[in-house]
């Protein structure tokens, strides 16, 4: 399976690619996640996106293709976060394309920013396995436990609401185009954040390749 999830910051996409992963056995690839393993382990490139990932700015291309393009190569995937821009998409294209190895769908999950707003306001994630709780819509069974694996729950520094609306901007701005740029290959398939989480894994399911 090789499949974009694109969504604002708080539309589920995250959610919905972590279970659309385990239901077609696919890794599912967040680069936000990522990256933030790096910064965890103070490493070279989590020193260089540490600043930028706290004030909801993008990090640099080179930095974000080096951490997907193993599973590139390695031909499956369920990317969430990226491709974040048009260049980014670009790029992913000819690395797919050199490889004969074209997307098999852009699932769009839609939903408007005040809605979103008022889901970051409960939004907590745990710091082991990078599950995502609110506090609202989907508390943990345990105040500030995770269900999945008993890890510690926090509020993201980039969940602040300064820092979500910079994010957003950014999601209008430069992650939207891209919707348009795989309408246009006829890849997209859009669906509605609102709603059952199952009801929605299962409508996306329904559309993409059974294998
Ligand atoms: P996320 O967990 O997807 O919301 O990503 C958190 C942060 O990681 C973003 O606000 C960016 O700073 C950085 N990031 C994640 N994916 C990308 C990407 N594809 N391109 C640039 N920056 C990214």
């Amino acid at each position: 399976m090789r499949l974009v999830v694109i969504g604002a910051p708080g539309a589920g996409k995250g959610t919905q690619a972590k279970l659309l992963a385990k239901r077609f056995n696919a890794p599912h690839v967040s680069t936000g996640d990522l990256l933030r393993e790096h910064i965890e382990q103070d490493d070279a490139v989590g020193r260089r996106v540490r600043e930028l990932m706290d004030a909801g700015s993008l990090v640099p291309d080179d930095i974000v293709i080096e951490q997907i393009q193993p599973f590139v190569e390695s031909g499956s995937f369920i990317f969430d976060g990226f491709p974040r821009t048009i260049r980014q998409a670009e790029l992913l294209d000819g690395m797919l394309a050199a490889r004969g190895t074209p997307l098999d769908k852009v699932v769009y999950v839609m939903i408007n920013d005040d809605v979103i707003i008022n889901r970051m306001a409960g939004r907590q994630t745990c710091t082991n396995c990078g599950s995502i709780y609110n506090t609202e819509s989907n508390p943990p069974r345990h105040g500030g436990v995770c269900d999945s694996c008993g890890g510690a729950l926090v509020v993201r520094e980039d969940d602040s609401p300064v820092v979500v609306r910079r994010r957003l901007d950014n999601y209008h701005n430069l992650t939207e185009p891209i919707i348009d740029h795989y309408r246009s290959m006829g890849l997209v398939f859009e669906i509605s954040g609102l709603g059952d989480i199952g009801d929605i894994t299962d409508a996306i399911a329904k559309e993409l390749p059974k294998r």
